[in-house]
């Protein structure tokens, strides 16, 4: 049955459109009552590796507390954002969702540290990058489907979820890779999302910061960004205090930049003129971006949270340990692949047959980055603690 095409009169001419999709790795026969990009966003709601992100760290390791940012909300903020921009801009909304909730389902237990910490480790057996990984998720590690491996997602969702790729990564990644090679740029729906990342985590990092206590309303009031909604919010309620002013002026700030993106990109968009997704990907610079005056306030916002936030002395401690438990499961793995479960045993057994030392490896960070925080915390116990069952 066909059903109406309301895309084809909402669509702008430079949004993606399923009709000239670059299609999947694996043909398939068109979904029903769905359409294609519909499909992609339910397969990875319904993916092992999305799931696990509920139990993922964002900046707080899980057990610190429990309104804290994990993975899963993190990218449903994200999805919430982006999906907002790609409405106002008419361009296709499902794959901006769906590449917003994929963007981190390659991420390692405990948040940067561990992406780090297994990027070292992986440094003679050609590095670990954690945007590499979430491809490697949809396309190789999912494990749901008969006919083919991961989700087999449509190219515009898998070039959305590859933000960023090495040059020597990217020759080794056929269709996806090009664009790092010939420096062009991925569709608006991609660009969008990774725009709505980065405002997403720098607003919840400032609720979670201050929650944490590691900062506060007098520190924060010194960037320009937060300054100007703490005085709107606090002229207008003047006797507002606690979690409602700390509420309002996030609200507020994440408000300003969405609008300002959303009127700033409209113009560039307007200026370019581009008549299909091919013309946005010719373009030599990105359209979605915000005005230069917001971007730096948003970047001066994020120097911040560097500073007071991921480097405070409480974060730092997590972090350490994060790191060194990545860094003895990697070790005690690598040394003796039999402390794995039998199926990723298995699998870097049929890696290292395939491509030595490397191929192992891989399969030992495969089996590590799919950890969330508690199990990692688990399976350093069970392997380091005498005491510990195993
Ligand atoms: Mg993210």
């Amino acid at each position: 049955m066909t059903l109406p095409d309301v895309d084809a009169l909402t669509l702008a001419p430079y949004a993606a459109r399923e009709e000239r999709s670059r299609g999947r790795r694996y043909p398939e026969p068109a979904p029903e009552y769905r359409g294609e990009y519909q499909r992609d966003r339910d397969r990875i709601i319904h993916s092992n590796a999305f799931r696990r992100l509920v139990y993922k760290t964002q900046v707080f390791v899980n057990h610190e507390g429990d309104l804290y940012r994990t993975r899963v909300t993190h990218s449903i903020e994200v999805a919430q954002i982006a999906r907002s921009v790609a409405r106002a801009l008419r361009v296709e909304e499902t794959l901006t969702e769906a590449i917003s909730l994929a963007h981190d389902l390659g991420h390692t237990p405990f948040g940067h540290a561990g992406q780090d910490a297994l990027n070292e480790c992986m440094q003679p057996h050609g590095g670990f990058e954690h945007n590499l990984q979430s491809l490697r998720v949809v396309d190789e590690l999912e494990e749901r489907y008969a006919d083919f491996p991961g989700l087999n997602l449509t190219f515009e969702c898998r070039e959305g979820i590859l933000k960023h790729c090495s040059a020597r990564v990217a020759r080794g990644l056929g269709d996806v890779g090009e664009r790092f090679l010939s420096q062009r740029q991925p569709g608006l729906e991609a660009q969008i999302a990774n725009l709505a990342d980065e405002i997403a985590y720098n607003n919840h990092d400032v609720d979670d910061g201050l929650r944490a206590g590691l900062i506060d309303l007098e520190q924060l009031r010194e960037m320009r960004m937060f300054r100007r909604q703490y005085e709107r919010v606090t002229t207008r309620h003047p006797g507002l205090a606690g979690r409602r002013l700390v509420h309002e002026i996030i609200r507020g700030m994440i408000n300003h930049i969405v609008v300002d993106l959303i009127r700033a990109s409209q113009a560039r968009i307007e200026q370019a003129g581009p008549a299909s997704i091919e013309e946005v990907r010719a373009l030599p610079q990105p359209l979605i971006a915000p005005a230069e005056e917001t971007l730096q306030e948003h970047r001066e916002l994020m120097r911040f949270l560097r500073e007071r936030v991921y480097r405070h002395y409480k974060v730092l401690r997590m972090t350490t340990k994060a790191r060194r438990v990545i860094g003895q499961l990697f070790e005690a793995f690598m040394t003796d692949i039999r402390l794995m479960p039998p199926e990723h045993r298995e699998l870097a057994a049929r890696g290292e047959s395939g491509q030595g030392i490397d191929g192992r490896a891989r399969a030992v960070a495969d089996y590590i980055a799919g950890m969330t925080d508690r199990y990692a915390i688990l399976e350093h116990r069970r392997l380091f603690d005498p005491a510990e069952r195993t």
